[in-house]
């Protein structure tokens, strides 16, 4: 342990090695590929697989145990139940079980460590100043993430059948930010992949009409419909296939 200032609560003390996207999952894909796994590094230096976990000193114990037990142990479960479900509910009724307010902030709360984590999983990935109170707020105790942002889960396939539902469970994308326009409506989007799910926040909150599609977090709704999303097709994943360099996914 090192002595320095905790990002969360600000204070000077010993700093526990914190992980952004939960080391379960990276856990799980380590067990499942030989303790290797693929991580794409968004910062354009070319994928390989590596027994990288994403760690770097950030927060205090008490901070760390916070997040472990407000957001990683429930987004974790989540997404390791709703594959289950996923695989055993025909579509398309894929609507599953969800503790909204829980879930998006677990997944802002991931973001926004890693937006100041300085592991190489994470580099090239940033919030705007003025977003990162945003995302603070977003994950306070008691705090409502739905007034400023929105969030969605898609569960992602290969729409040329190259790779298998269990091949791209074991693909990480690490975080990207970046303008972005939907249905006509200007905003700052946050994609990352886990689990074989795409998550995604919005900021501004998205418009009713938008928000209340299937595959969104809605405060009100405890049920989330999961649309299925080619991932050949989300913005950015395009110049690693292109590459060619997803060969290196892990075989599991
Ligand atoms: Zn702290």
């Amino acid at each position: 342990m090192q002595e320095g200032k905790c990002a969360y609560c600000e204070t000077e003390r010993q700093l526990c090695n914190s992980h952004a996207i939960p080391h379960s999952v990276f856990k799980k894909i380590h067990r499942a590929a030989s303790g290797q796994a693929l991580t794409l590094d968004t910062s354009g230096n070319p994928p390989a697989l590596s027994n990288e976990s994403g760690a770097d000193l950030l927060l205090c114990e008490c901070c760390e145990a916070q997040m472990n037990t407000r957001f990683d142990a429930y987004g974790y479960n989540w997404m390791n139940c709703a594959r289950k479900h996923l695989s055993s509910i025909p579509s398309p009724r894929r609507s599953i079980p969800v503790d909204p307010t829980r879930m998006a902030q677990f997944i802002a709360s991931v973001l926004w460590r890693c937006s100041i984590s300085s592991s190489k999983t994470y580099r090239g990935f940033s919030l705007p100043p003025a977003e990162v109170n945003l995302f603070l707020s977003a994950i306070a105790k008691g705090a409502d993430p739905f007034i400023t942002m929105s969030f969605s889960i898609k569960d992602i396939f290969d729409g040329n059948d190259h790779y298998s539902q269990k091949q791209l469970e074991t693909f990480i994308f690490p975080p990207i930010g970046y303008d972005g326009s939907i249905e006509r409506t200007q905003l700052r989007l946050y994609t990352m992949s886990m689990m074989g799910f795409h998550l995604a926040v919005t900021s501004p909150r998205l418009p009713y009409a938008i928000r209340s599609k299937p595959s969104h977090l809605l405060r009100k709704s405890k049920h989330i419909f999961i649309r299925k999303t080619d991932f050949r097709k989300i913005p950015s994943y395009g110049k690693y296939i292109e590459a060619g360099s997803l060969s290196l996914f892990p075989h599991v």
